[in-house]
C-alpha cells in the first residue's frame, strides 16, 4: 500500500501565505491532509469516494473513470444499491481497483440543475460527512475525494473547495483518531490552483 505523504512534507505546497488565519496551527492534523494530483483511480488506498448519479449504473468524469478500473463487477454491486437517495453514502467492494472499498455519493444532490444559483452547501457538506461517517463505519482509515460535483455538475471550484476544507477540518478536529489520512484528489488545473491557496487557510503549517 502506498503512503501518499502528508502535504505538511512538501514543500512545493508552500508557496501561499495565509490570508486570514481562520484555523489555528495543529501539526497533528496537518500530518493527515495530503493532495494528490492525478487519477483517482491509481490510489492505492483503503477506499475513494465516487461522485455519481442516483442510478449507481456509471456515468462520465470520475465515475465513468472508476468504472472502468474497477471492471464490470462494480456495476453489479452498485446497481444493487440504488437509488442513492439525498444525502446518502453507500460502500462497494474496489474490485480491480487497488483502493480496498469505494464510498459513492450522488453528486447531483448538492447543486440545482436549474437557476443562477445552483450551489447547496449544506448538501455538499453533509454529502463529505456522510462519506467520512461511512468509512470509519467500516474501520477505514484513508480515504481520497475527487472535486465532487465540481465537474458535470457545475459547482463553483473555489465555493466548493471552501465548503469541502472547512467541513473536512471541523470534522478532524473533532474525529482525529479515526482517520489516518485524507486525501484531496485534484484533477483540474484550477482546482489545484485554488487547493494550494486555501490549504494555508483551513491547515496552516505555522
Ligand atoms: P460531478 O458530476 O460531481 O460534477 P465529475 O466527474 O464531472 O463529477 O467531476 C468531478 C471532478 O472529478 C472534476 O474535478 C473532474 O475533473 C474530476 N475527475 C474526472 N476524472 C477523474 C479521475 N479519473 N480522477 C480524479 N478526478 C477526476
Amino acid at each position: 500500500v502506498t503512503v501518499w505523504p502528508a502535504y505538511a512534507r512538501i514543500k512545493k505546497l508552500s508557496g501561499g501565505t495565509p490570508s486570514s488565519n481562520t484555523y489555528p496551527v495543529n501539526t497533528r492534523l496537518n500530518e493527515k491532509i495530503a493532495i494528490f494530483t492525478g487519477d483517482i483511480t491509481t490510489l492505492e488506498i483503503d477506499c475513494i469516494v465516487n461522485a455519481a448519479n442516483r442510478t449507481l449504473l456509471g456515468g462520465g468524469g470520475v465515475d465513468g473513470a472508476i468504472h472502468r478500473a474497477a471492471g464490470p463487477n462494480l456495476k453489479i454491486e452498485s446497481g444493487s444499491l440504488a437509488p442513492c437517495e439525498t444525502g446518502e453514502a453507500k460502500i462497494t467492494y474496489g474490485y480491480n481497483l487497488p483502493a480496498k472499498c469505494m464510498v459513492i455519493l450522488d453528486s447531483h444532490d448538492v447543486i440545482h440543475t436549474v437557476g443562477p444559483i445552483g450551489e447547496k452547501p449544506d448538501a455538499l457538506e453533509s454529502g463529505y460527512l456522510n462519506c467520512l461517517e461511512l468509512a470509519v463505519a467500516k474501520n477505514l482509515k484513508s480515504i481520497a475525494f475527487p472535486c465532487i460535483s465540481t465537474g458535470v455538475y457545475g459547482y463553483p471550484n473555489k465555493k466548493a473547495a471552501l465548503v469541502v476544507l472547512r467541513t473536512v477540518r471541523e470534522w478532524l478536529e473533532k474525529n482525529d483518531d479515526k482517520m489516518d489520512r485524507i486525501i484531496f484528489c485534484l484533477f483540474m488545473r484550477e482546482d489545484i490552483e485554488i487547493y494550494n491557496r486555501l490549504l494555508q487557510d483551513f491547515f496552516p503549517l505555522k
